[in-house]
């Protein structure tokens, strides 16, 4: 059984190919700039079952399957419910259905591993590249997420790495520099993506009532993400 916040039909953005989306309910972490925060609490969301994930996403599958792509789970935190998401991501291997992962990652235990037994595709989010920063504004330790990805090079997935760059937060030379070097240090080929800071989930925020915490910085432009790409 997993909890589903929502589904998205065919992203393009999140996996190889054509993603059919599936965004579970529940995060523990906070990222300020967080742009899902209707899919943090653990209350709400809807109940499926994997049999009934299955047949939803096979409606789709000449559509994923023509583009090389697959199904994504996404969130919130999919490790959340890690157990649940590993009997989904088995069963649609059984119908040799590829499965991509969408995460912040988390300190490895047998069901993070059992999860990425069936997971073909990572995309793990490297957010700050120091732990003071970790701790102070996700709530993990940077060793977690670290510990997570060597997991997934020991097991041999295929991993994106992805960074939001946020002006003066995360917008440095020496910034991003950092995040390819912590990248490095885990992956033996990282491949990663520079995501600009965009403020779309501000409508969000106002209909939960909470306050957004980086409203008060520009968005990330497309200029300065082709100017920081020289420093992977
Ligand atoms: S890990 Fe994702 S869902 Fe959770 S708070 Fe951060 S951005 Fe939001």
């Amino acid at each position: 059984m997993l909890k589903v916040h929502s589904f998205q039909s065919l992203g393009a953005v999140d996996g190889p190919g054509l993603r059919y989306m599936i965004f579970l309910q529940g995060c523990p972490y906070h990222c300020p700039w967080c742009h899902n925060p209707d899919t943090q609490s653990i209350s709400g969301g809807t109940e499926y079952t994997v049999e009934e994930l299955v047949a939803r996403v096979s409606r789709y599958r000449s559509y994923f399957d023509a583009s090389g792509g697959g199904v994504t789970l996404s969130g919130g935190e999919p490790l959340m419910q890690r157990r649940g998401a590993a009997e989904l991501f088995r069963a649609l291997h059984e119908v040799s259905i590829r499965t991509a992962l969408d995460t912040a990652g988390m300190r490895p235990d047998a069901g993070v591993e059992a999860l990425l037994t069936h997971t073909d595709t990572v995309l793990c989010d490297l957010k700050f590249p120091d732990d003071a920063r970790y701790r102070a504004h996700i709530g993990i330790p940077l060793q977690d997420v670290l510990d997570f990805l060597a997991l997934c090079e020991r097991m041999g997935k295929e991993v994106i790495i992805r960074h939001v760059v946020v002006p003066t937060m995360t917008d440095s030379p020496e910034s991003v520099r950092s995040i390819s070097a912590l990248a490095h240090s885990v992956l033996r080929n990282p491949k990663i993506e520079l995501l600009p800071f965009r403020k779309l989930c501000e409508a969000k925020y106002q209909k939960l009532g909470i306050p957004f915490p980086v409203a008060h910085l520009p968005e990330c432009s497309p200029e300065t993400i082709r100017e920081l790409k020289q420093y992977l």
